[in-house]
């Protein structure tokens, strides 16, 4: 008596069920809210790793802080003065004097 439930036309009973149910209008609603709940799984599961850069941040937003709480070393090209731990320099780019 079962053994043809998985039929394809029972797929299709199914389906017209579901359209009395919910109704022709409602399936775009339906299939919107399935996509965007995959979407949102998807971004879950692949989300970027931020890599931590605590340094940048503190540069950003504190550049004199940096120089009166660190040493500095001052660039040989353009003397802008960059913290001790810096090997290139924020301002140009070149390298700063190895210790
Ligand atoms: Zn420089």
């Amino acid at each position: 008596m079962f053994s043809g439930i998985l039929q394809p036309t029972h797929l299709i009973i199914i389906l017209v069920i579901v359209l009395v149910i919910f109704g022709p209008g409602k399936l775009p609603e339906i299939g919107g809210a399935v996509g965007k709940s995959l979407r949102e799984f998807k971004k879950s599961t692949q989300e970027p790793v931020e890599p931590e850069k605590p340094q940048a941040a503190a540069s950003g937003g504190s550049a004199t802080a940096t120089t009166t709480l660190a040493p500095v070393k001052v660039c040989p090209k353009c003397q802008t003065e960059n913290p001790a731990v810096n090997k290139f320099c924020s301002s140009c780019g070149g390298q700063l004097e190895l210790e």
